[in-house]
């Protein structure tokens, strides 16, 4: 198939037009993983800033998780911020005295999902404390086609839910997140990368089964789904996903529980019980380490 690299980039910028991704004043944090799907996030969003009258500034966001490879990874990123001309935010896991694997041992859970909790409180967190106002992730039309089908046969309504180009909060402390790769299949972004010479991390996480946080042995039998879909029915995925965005932009603010969030009381952050995750995994590390448990 042929790949244009301006028709691309015309797409994905008239995304961030149409759904107003970025406006005067912004300080965008693009969270920066080393993979295609991110650079292509930051270039995009470089690109259409240097081009537009709008004023706002990108800065480059990581998050080390504390693994074998992490600070080669964590290397490689500064090194695109500086490539890139951005500011580089790094938080550390390690820093907050949290050991992901001893966790996951210890409460007999993956990993990834230890790193998810982390992930969502540091990368709301840190960018905010830091000047953010919305936070930019490489998550593209793929990802959310089967994130939106397997949360939905699964009943799981409130995922589906927060599946639009621009997710705000009403509560002030969450940061409004933008996905700009929304419209962007993972082939398209593969050629991309390509085309552009774009850098990537040779190595894979190693709790990954594929490329990226790809964690769900089911998603493959999904992903053959809109596959064979895709092959069948005319430009199946995007008007699949205009289809998504129109109905969660009418009636996912009626659905989702979001109003019902209250503040955590150690550290003040959003969540929905009286202590928030994160830090009952900063108190359950502190345990570990001393070995009251
Ligand atoms: Fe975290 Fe993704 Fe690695 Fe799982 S695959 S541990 S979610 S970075
Ligand atoms: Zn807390």
């Amino acid at each position: 198939m042929n790949f244009d690299i301006l028709t691309f980039e015309s797409k994905l910028f008239k995304t961030i037009e149409k759904y107003r991704l970025i406006k005067n004043g912004d300080v965008i944090f693009v969270g920066l993983s080393g993979g295609k799907d991110s650079i292509t996030t930051l270039r995009i969003l470089q690109k259409y800033v240097e081009n537009s009258p709008i004023k706002a500034k990108i800065t480059g966001f990581h998050l080390n998780l504390g693994f074998d490879y992490s600070d080669e990874l964590e290397n490689f990123v500064k090194e695109i911020c500086v490539n890139f001309n951005i500011e580089c935010i790094i938080s550390k896991v390690r820093d907050f005295n949290l050991n992901l694997q001893q966790i996951s041992k210890y409460k007999r859970r993956p990993v990834c999902s230890i790193c998810g909790q982390v992930k969502r409180y540091l990368m709301n967190k840190v960018p905010r404390d830091n000047g953010a106002t919305k936070f930019a992730t490489g998550h593209h039309l793929d990802d959310f086609l089967i994130f939106y089908m397997k949360n939905f046969i699964y009943k799981n309504f409130e995922w589906s839910f927060k599946i639009l180009p621009k997710v705000k909060s009403s509560n002030p402390k969450l940061l409004t997140k933008i996905r700009p790769l929304i419209f962007a299949s993972n082939e398209e972004i593969k050629n991309y990368v390509r085309s552009q010479n774009l850098p990537t991390f040779p190595k894979a996480c190693p709790y990954s089964l594929g490329g990226g946080c790809f964690t769900d042995p089911r998603t493959l039998k999904f992903r053959e789904v809109i596959e064979k879909t895709n092959g069948i029915v005319d430009n199946f995925k995007q008007e699949m996903m205009y289809s998504i965005i129109t109905f969660n932009n009418k009636f996912a603010s009626k659905l989702t529980r979001e109003d019902n969030l209250k503040f955590c009381s150690l550290c003040g952050e959003p969540t929905s019980n009286e202590v928030c995750a994160f830090c009952r995994l900063i108190d359950l590390s502190k345990k570990l380490a001393n070995r009251s448990i």
